[in-house]
């Protein structure tokens, strides 16, 4: 069983920035990159938001410059997914599988004095045929990332949430268009942003209505271009042309592997002082008082987070990279407190 000094869990822009801080301080550190390597920004065509690429950049590459970046100083990146924790006590504990789903696949076992959690939250999707073939192709969770690719065009979002209605205002910057498909007639968004998206003139709505499949063409090229939408009232289901399609029907943040050993929030989102102060909330009495000066620590000293798994508000990749340097540097600063110490 290998020691490190630190160990990343997640290899999305938070992981890997946390991975290269760690690495020139000099913590050599080793990061497991889940089954999905790089994060959500891999499911994205061009990133036009992260500052330094005037052109903008495809997500998988910029994703593929950070692993390198990391790399070149030392961080160990490894395509294992966690499994288990033990954080009663350190060293922790971390057990890995190279496929958590095949019970033959390599597993190993590590031990660390210290852990950077940036598992990040998985979009949630439809689970309907041809969802990943047309994800990055017309389909995307994320309209910040994608909306501005959709100038004069005709696009829908699903939901009927914040996320929704705050993407299908945002989607009215760039779109002729934007078909809200919601599967009640009623918004579960807050009061205000229904205010704001009905007083908007550029939004049609679709309501009592849900994606029913995917419509799309491989020939010349991979594209979504529409969806057949059902009714959930009875009616008959009526076919949407559209240039893009945007999921917005909520995140799952990726912490099941944590559960009953780290503070979360009902949804399950990781407790830290920093996305405490985000909600405008204070931290439950306890648990934080030891880590205080730690803005990226969790409820178990020695264990850190940041990016989406702890975001429930900004949800970028530049908000994450920039929590995940925040974490490496919180977490050098408690490894060197704990120097002398047996802690
Ligand atoms: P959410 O509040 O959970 O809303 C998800 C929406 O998607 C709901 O309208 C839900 O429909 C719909 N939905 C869920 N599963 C679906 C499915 N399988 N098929 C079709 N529709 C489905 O998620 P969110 O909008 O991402 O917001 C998450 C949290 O972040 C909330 O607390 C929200 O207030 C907060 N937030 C705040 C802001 C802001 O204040 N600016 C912005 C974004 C998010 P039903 O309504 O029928 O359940």
């Amino acid at each position: 069983m290998s020691h490190l000094r630190v160990i990343v869990i997640g290899s999305g822009s938070a992981g890997l920035t946390s991975a290269l801080y760690a690495a020139r301080a000099n913590l050599a550190p080793l990061v497991l990159e889940g089954h999905e390597p790089g994060g959500q920004l891999t499911w994205t065509t061009v990133v036009e938001n992260f500052p330094g690429f005037p052109e903008g950049i495809m997500g998988p590459e910029l994703m593929e410059l950070m692993r390198k970046q990391a790399q070149k100083f030392g961080a160990d990146c490894r395509y294992e997914t966690v499994t288990e924790v033990d954080l009663s006590k350190r060293p922790f504990r971390v057990v890995t599988s190279t496929d958590p789903k095949d019970p033959e696949a390599v597993k190993a076992e590590y031990t660390a004095d210290a852990l950077i959690i940036a598992t990040g939250a998985s979009a949630r999707t439809l689970g309907l045929d041809k969802e990943m073939h047309y994800m990055g192709y017309g389909l995307s969770t994320c309209a910040t990332c994608d909306g501005a690719l959709y100038r004069g065009k005709q696009v829908a979002i699903v939901g009927g949430g914040d996320s929704a209605v705050e993407e299908a205002t945002f989607l009215t910057r760039y779109a002729s268009k934007v078909t809200l498909i919601h599967r009640r007639d009623s918004l579960r968004a807050s009061k205000i942003m229904q205010k704001r998206i009905f007083e908007n003139p550029k939004i049609e709505y679709a309501w009592n209505r849900g994606v029913e499949s995917y419509l799309g063409t491989d020939e010349p090229y991979r594209a979504l271009t529409g969806a057949r939408l059902h009714s959930t009232t009875g009616e008959a289901p009526i076919d949407l042309e559209l240039d893009g399609l945007f999921l917005a029907i909520g995140h799952t943040p990726n912490t099941k592997v944590f559960k009953g050993q780290l503070a979360t929030t009902p949804e399950g989102y990781l407790l830290t002082p920093t996305a405490l102060a985000w909600r405008g909330t204070v931290a439950p009495e306890g648990i934080l008082d030891k880590m205080a000066n730690y803005g990226s620590a969790t409820s178990v000293e020695g264990v850190f987070a940041a990016g989406d798994v702890v975001d429930t508000h900004y949800r970028q990749a530049i908000t994450a990279a920039g929590s995940g340097c925040a974490a490496a540097i919180d977490c050098e600063k408690w490894l060197e407190s704990q120097e002398g110490s047996h802690g």
